[in-house]
């Protein structure tokens, strides 16, 4: 049984380095004139109400989105993912400049999106599925499939379009989870090589984490990106201490705007002992 609901996280720290990552990948890939499609293998309910029963629980979007909210001084990347989260709020019949509602990945993409380009969105759950499924109704360049999202990832690729943009980020309910996804890329990847593919992760146990990476390092797949932010130092303590992005063949020029984007970051939402890592783990 499923018990996690992005709803108690959403617009938290790890949601703002996630997005505003997705966002700069997404304009750099849209610099070419040729169409992609956008995967999803885990997609959440779309978009979150930060006012309701979810999100005042943990209120974690206070210590991420909330902390960058209204702020004159980002650099280029953060300002484009806060005008992105401003137009989520007015398309919700809420004022822009009011942190009402947060968009998630399926949302942000979606305001990206070409007419030429596609998304195909997996959600397992029941009640995140009905969600977004609603949200997309009669969207034609939208697919919301339910089912579980790895699996549907194999079936995606390699798209008809040849560029693709892949994001997969899920829940690590179980712990084969970190396997599995592993396992699955490095399949996905056999199969459509030139793709880019986005796998969020969190450190709450540094092993774990570091072993699912290390699949991957070791696959034999070229161009391997660690973009990460600590905000504080690794702990037997519950909880997680950081959460990053592992990037296979990103796009031209995504080291160097993450390295600025968590350079401001850091400052925003670090505490002490924190750290930010933008690392090549595997070069050309
Ligand atoms: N990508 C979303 C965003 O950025 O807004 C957040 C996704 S949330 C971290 C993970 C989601 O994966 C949850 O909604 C959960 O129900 C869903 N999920 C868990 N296992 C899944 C699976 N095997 N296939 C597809 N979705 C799954």
């Amino acid at each position: 049984m499923l018990s996690y609901r992005h709803g108690f996280h959403a617009g938290n720290y790890a949601d703002v380095l996630k997005h505003a990552i997705l966002l700069q990948t997404i304009e750099l890939m849209q610099k070419k004139d040729k169409p992609f499609v956008y995967i999803d293998t885990h997609a959440g309910a779309g978009g979150y109400c930060l006012d309701d029963e979810f999100a005042q629980k943990t209120a974690e979007f206070k210590d991420g989105i909330g902390r960058l909210w209204g702020r004159q001084d980002l650099p280029a990347s953060l300002v484009h993912y806060l005008e992105c989260v401003a137009h989520f709020n007015e398309g919700n019949g809420g004022a822009a400049e009011a942190l009402v509602w947060y968009p998630g990945s399926p949302a942000l993409v979606d305001m990206q999106l070409r007419d030429k380009d596609r998304m195909v969105l997996h959600e397992l759950h029941g009640t995140d599925h009905q969600l977004l499924a609603e949200y997309f109704d009669a969207d034609r360049q939208t697919k919301v499939v339910r089912g579980d999202g790895l699996k549907g990832l194999l079936a995606a690729v390699p798209p008809l379009e040849r560029r693709g943009l892949v994001l997969i980020d899920p829940s690590y309910e179980i712990k084969s989870d970190y396997r599995d996804v592993a396992e699955a890329i490095i399949k996905a990847q056999r199969k459509f090589a030139t793709g880019v593919y986005l796998l969020w992760y969190p450190v709450v146990n540094r092993a774990q984490t570091e072993s699912m990476l290390s699949l991957l390092k070791e696959s034999g797949i070229r161009r391997q990106l660690r973009i990460e932010q600590a905000i504080k130092p690794d702990s037997d303590e519950f909880g997680m201490t950081a959460a990053g992005l592992w990037v296979i063949n990103p796009p031209w020029q995504l080291d160097e705007i993450a390295t600025e984007m968590l350079q401001s970051l850091s400052a925003l939402l670090g505490q002490p002992g924190g750290q930010v890592t933008v690392k090549w783990e595997v070069g050309e």
